[in-house]
C-alpha cells in the first residue's frame, strides 16, 4: 500500500485550533463554541459568499436592477434617523459616480450604531427605487478594511466573506479580515495535514471518472479562489465528498441489513391477482404495470421488502396495493394495510371491498371506533389469520394487534412521514415486505437521501382520459362570479368543495371562519342546494355521515376545513375552491386540487386570494419575502399539474431544512452541498459509494483504509449490526 501523507505531517483532524499561532484562550473557547475543534473543521468552515467584482453594480446603473439583488461598494456619508412614530434610519452611501440609501426600519437601536462616518461598506440587497433615487431596504453588510479594498478593487479578486456573529466579532473574528487571516493561518499549518480519501490508484480512477480536483487543492481554493472556474471545481470535489460520506454510510447499513434480516420469499404466481386485474374496468396504465413487476420481483427475493411507492395523487395507487397484496394473500399469508386516519381506512376498506368483489378473499376493518364485541372478534379473525386483508389506522402496529401470518404491510403515509417501525413487524423471526406508499412526490434528490433505505418505485403517468383540471387565481372582487360558476357546475349535477385554512394556533377561529361562512352559503347564496359542513372536531361517526351524503350526491357543496385533504375520492366533484389560498403550503394545495378532475368531467381549481397580498407592495422586507413566496406558490400551482414540478418547486421555495419535517428527521446538515442544485453529483456519489460497498462491504481492501478510518463510526454500527445477528 502507498503511504498516503508525507509522515511528519499532523493530521489536521487530530490537530487542535489551539495550536495554530494567533488562537488564543479567548478564540478558542469562541471557536469551540460554534463547533471547530481541530484544524480540519476550521478547514471545513467554508465562506457564505464571496465578493466578485465582476458582480458589483456602480451605483449610477441600479434603476437597471430594480426587484434584483445585487452588491454594491461604497463609502458612508451620512447617517439620519428620519420620520415620527414609525421611524427609520437611512444611511447615504456613495460611490465613484453615485449615491444611494440604505434604509432599516426594524432594529433601529442596533442600526444607529452600527455605521461611522466614512467607512467602506459592500452591500447586497434588493434594489428598490425611490422617485429617482436607488435604495435597499434592510441589505446584508460586509464591512470592508481600507488595505483590502484597495486591493480588492484594484486587482478584481475574489473575496470570501465567512459566516459571523457577535461572538466571533468580539474576539476579532469578524467575518473578513480577522476571519480570513485565521484562514490564512491554518492552510499554511493544516492544509497539509489534509488527506485525500480517494488518494489510492482506486481513489485516482474515481477522481478521474468524475473529474474530481485533489482535495487539498479544493480545501485552498474554497477559501483562496484564484478564479471563478477554480472555486467551482473546489466547490464540486466538497459537494461530492459530502455526499459520498452521506451515501456511503447509507449503502454500508443497507448492506448489512441485507446481511442480517431474514424475509419472505414470496412466489409471484396469483391466481387472485390476475382474476381481479381482468374484472377491472379499465386497463393498468404502463406505469402501473411497471411498479407492480418490480414490486413482485422484490416480493420474490429473500430480503424482506422496504419500498416507496411514489405516485401522485390519482395515479392509481390503491389497486396497485391491492394487487401486491394478493400475491401475498396467494401465497398463504396476510396483509395489513396501513392509512394515516379513520375515515381514509373506511372509504380504502370499501374500495378494495368492491373491487374484490365476489372473489373468496376475506377483508376487514380494524378501527378504534369499533365497539368492543366487533372488535373483538375482528381482533380473534386477524389472530386466527382468516381474515386476509385487514385494512386500519396505524393503530394496527401500534396497538400489537396480532397477526398470524403478517406477509406483507402497506402503508399509505400520504405526506406525514413517520420513521417506520420495523422492529414492530418482525413476527415469528421474520420481517414482513412493506410498501409505503407516498402521494406527495417527493424530489429525487431528497429520497436518495432522506429515504436512501428504501428502494423506490414511482407511478409517473396519469390513467388515460383524465381532464386536465383549470386552475385560477382569483380576487375578492371575482366573488359574486366564482358563485355563479359553482352555482352553475352544481346545477348541471356537479359538486363542489370550498376549503378554508387551518392555522395551527388557532383552531377555533378558522372553525368559526368556515362554520359562518357555511351559515352564509347555505342560507343565502346557495340556497337552492343542499350546503353541509364538515371540520376536524366532529365526531368519526357525524364525519362519515356527512361523507357519505356527499359521496352519494345528496350534498351538492361541502364546506370544510383542511380534513378532506387526504385520499377522499368524489369522482362527480369538479369544483375546489380554496379559500385563503395563500396561507396554504404548496404541497397542501396540491393534495387538495387532487381530489377534483377524478372522474371524467373537466375540474377547476380557484384558488381565492388577496390581490393586496400577491401584488401590493409591501412595508418591509419579510413581508416582501413572504408575499413573493405566496406568489410564486399560487402561480407554479396555477401553470403546472406536474407533481414533481410542483415538489421541485415548494422545495426551492421553503428548503430541504423546513421541508416533510425534515429538520427533525435527523437528515445530517449539509454544510456545502445544495440538494436541488446539487443533483447530478448526488446521483453520481450514490453511484460510487454502492459500486464500492458492492465490491468490498466491510472496507477492508487496504485502498479504502481511509475510509474506513472516516466513516469508523457509522462502519461499528454496521459491524455491530451484523454481529448481533
Ligand atoms: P391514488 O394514487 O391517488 O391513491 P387511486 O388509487 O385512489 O389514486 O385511484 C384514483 C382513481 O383512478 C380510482 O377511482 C381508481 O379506480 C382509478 N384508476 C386506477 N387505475 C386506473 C387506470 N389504470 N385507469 C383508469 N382508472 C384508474
Ligand atoms: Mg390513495
Amino acid at each position: 500500500m502507498k503511504t498516503q501523507q508525507a509522515p511528519d505531517a499532523i493530521l489536521a483532524r487530530f490537530r487542535e485550533v489551539t495550536q495554530l499561532p494567533g488562537v488564543g484562550k479567548y478564540r478558542t473557547e469562541v471557536l469551540h463554541g460554534i463547533g471547530i475543534h481541530t484544524v480540519e473543521d476550521l478547514l471545513y468552515y467554508f465562506p457564505r459568499r464571496y465578493l466578485d467584482r465582476s458582480t458589483i453594480v456602480p451605483m449610477t446603473r441600479l434603476d437597471e436592477h430594480i426587484d434584483k439583488t445585487v452588491t454594491v461598494i461604497g463609502r458612508v456619508t451620512g447617517i439620519v434617523t428620519l420620520g415620527r412614530g414609525r421611524k427609520r434610519l437611512v444611511v447615504t452611501l456613495r460611490d465613484l459616480v453615485g449615491s444611494m440609501d440604505l434604509v432599516f426600519f426594524q432594529g433601529l437601536q442596533y442600526w444607529q450604531k452600527a455605521f461611522t462616518q466614512d467607512e467602506t461598506l459592500a452591500v447586497s440587497g434588493v434594489v428598490a427605487m425611490y422617485g429617482r433615487r436607488p435604495n435597499m431596504v434592510h441589505p446584508s453588510i460586509d464591512r470592508l478594511q481600507d488595505e483590502e479594498t484597495l486591493e480588492f478593487i484594484n486587482t478584481g479578486g475574489i473575496v470570501p466573506v465567512y459566516p459571523s456573529g457577535a461572538e466571533l466579532e468580539r474576539v476579532g473574528l469578524n467575518r473578513h479580515h480577522g476571519f480570513r487571516r485565521l484562514m490564512h493561518t491554518a492552510l499554511q499549518h493544516g492544509l497539509e495535514g489534509i488527506v485525500d480519501p480517494f488518494a489510492s490508484d482506486d481513489g485516482a480512477a474515481l477522481r478521474a471518472r468524475q473529474s474530481l480536483v485533489p482535495l487539498r487543492d479544493a480545501v485552498l481554493h474554497i477559501h483562496r479562489p484564484p478564479s471563478l472556474e477554480q472555486l467551482e471545481q473546489a466547490r464540486r470535489r466538497l459537494v461530492f465528498d459530502e455526499f459520498f460520506a452521506l451515501l456511503l454510510g447509507i449503502a454500508l447499513q443497507r448492506r448489512a441489513r441485507a446481511a442480517t434480516e431474514r424475509g419472505i420469499s414470496f412466489r409471484s404466481e396469483s391466481p387472485s391477482a390476475r382474476a381481479l386485474v381482468s374484472s377491472l374496468p379499465f386497463d393498468l396504465t404502463a406505469s402501473q404495470r411497471r411498479v407492480l413487476r418490480e414490486i413482485a420481483a422484490d416480493m420474490a427475493r429473500p430480503e424482506p421488502m422496504n419500498r416507496l411507492l411514489q405516485g401522485d395523487v390519482g395515479s392509481g395507487k390503491t389497486v396497485v396495493a391491492l394487487l401486491s397484496m394478493l400475491v401475498a394473500v396467494d401465497n398463504g399469508y396476510q396483509c395489513a394495510l396501513m392509512v394515516p386516519t379513520e375515515v381514509l381506512a373506511e372509504q380504502h376498506f370499501r374500495t378494495i371491498r368492491a373491487l374484490l368483489g365476489n372473489t373468496p378473499v376475506p377483508v376487514c376493518l380494524r378501527v378504534g371506533q369499533q365497539a368492543a364485541a366487533a372488535r373483538a372478534s375482528i381482533d380473534a379473525a386477524i389472530a386466527s389469520g382468516e381474515a386476509a386483508i385487514v385494512v386500519g389506522t396505524h393503530a394496527l402496529i401500534e396497538d400489537a394487534v396480532s397477526f398470524n401470518r403478517l406477509g406483507l404491510a402497506v402503508i399509505d403515509e400520504q405526506h406525514r412521514f413517520g420513521v417506520m417501525q420495523r422492529a414492530a413487524l418482525r413476527h415469528k423471526g421474520l420481517l414482513p415486505d412493506v410498501l409505503v406508499m407516498s402521494a406527495t412526490p417527493i424530489p429525487r434528490t431528497l429520497t436518495m437521501t432522506l429515504y436512501g433505505e428504501l428502494d423506490v418505485s414511482v407511478i409517473d403517468e396519469l390513467p388515460a382520459g383524465r381532464k386536465n383540471i383549470q386552475t385560477a387565481i382569483r380576487f375578492e372582487e371575482d366573488r359574486a362570479k366564482v358563485h355563479e360558476f359553482i352555482r352553475a357546475e352544481a346545477t348541471r349535477g356537479r359538486q363542489a368543495y370550498i376549503v378554508f385554512p387551518l392555522v395551527t394556533e388557532s383552531e377555533k377561529i378558522d372553525l368559526k371562519a368556515a362554520s359562518t361562512e357555511h351559515a352564509r352559503l347555505s342560507s343565502e347564496v346557495f340556497r337552492e342546494f343542499s350546503v353541509e359542513l364538515l371540520h376536524g372536531q366532529m365526531q368519526a361517526r357525524e364525519k362519515e355521515a356527512v361523507m357519505n351524503r356527499f359521496k352519494s350526491g345528496r350534498t351538492q357543496i361541502l364546506v370544510s376545513t383542511t380534513v378532506i385533504e387526504v385520499g377522499v375520492d368524489v369522482p362527480n366533484a369538479t369544483v375546489m375552491l380554496i379559500e385563503h389560498a395563500e396561507r396554504f403550503g404548496l404541497a397542501q394545495l396540491h393534495q387538495l386540487r387532487g381530489r377534483i378532475g377524478r372522474g371524467t368531467e373537466q375540474g377547476y381549481c380557484i384558488l381565492m386570494t388577496d390581490r393586496a397580498m400577491l401584488y401590493g407592495s409591501a412595508p418591509n422586507d419579510e413581508e416582501r419575502a413572504a408575499r413573493s413566496n405566496a406568489r410564486r406558490r399560487l402561480e407554479t400551482l396555477r401553470d403546472t399539474l406536474d407533481g414533481f414540478r410542483i415538489a421541485e418547486e415548494d422545495f426551492a421555495i421553503r428548503g430541504p431544512g423546513d421541508l416533510w419535517g425534515t429538520a427533525q428527521s435527523g437528515f445530517p446538515p449539509l454544510r456545502i452541498a445544495d440538494l436541488l442544485r446539487d443533483g447530478d453529483l448526488l446521483r453520481a456519489a450514490r453511484d460510487e459509494a454502492f459500486a464500492l460497498v458492492a465490491r468490498d462491504p466491510h472496507l477492508r481492501d487496504p485502498a479504502h483504509a481511509l475510509l474506513r478510518d472516516m466513516y469508523g463510526a457509522r462502519l461499528r454500527l454496521a459491524a455491530d449490526a451484523s454481529e448481533t445477528a
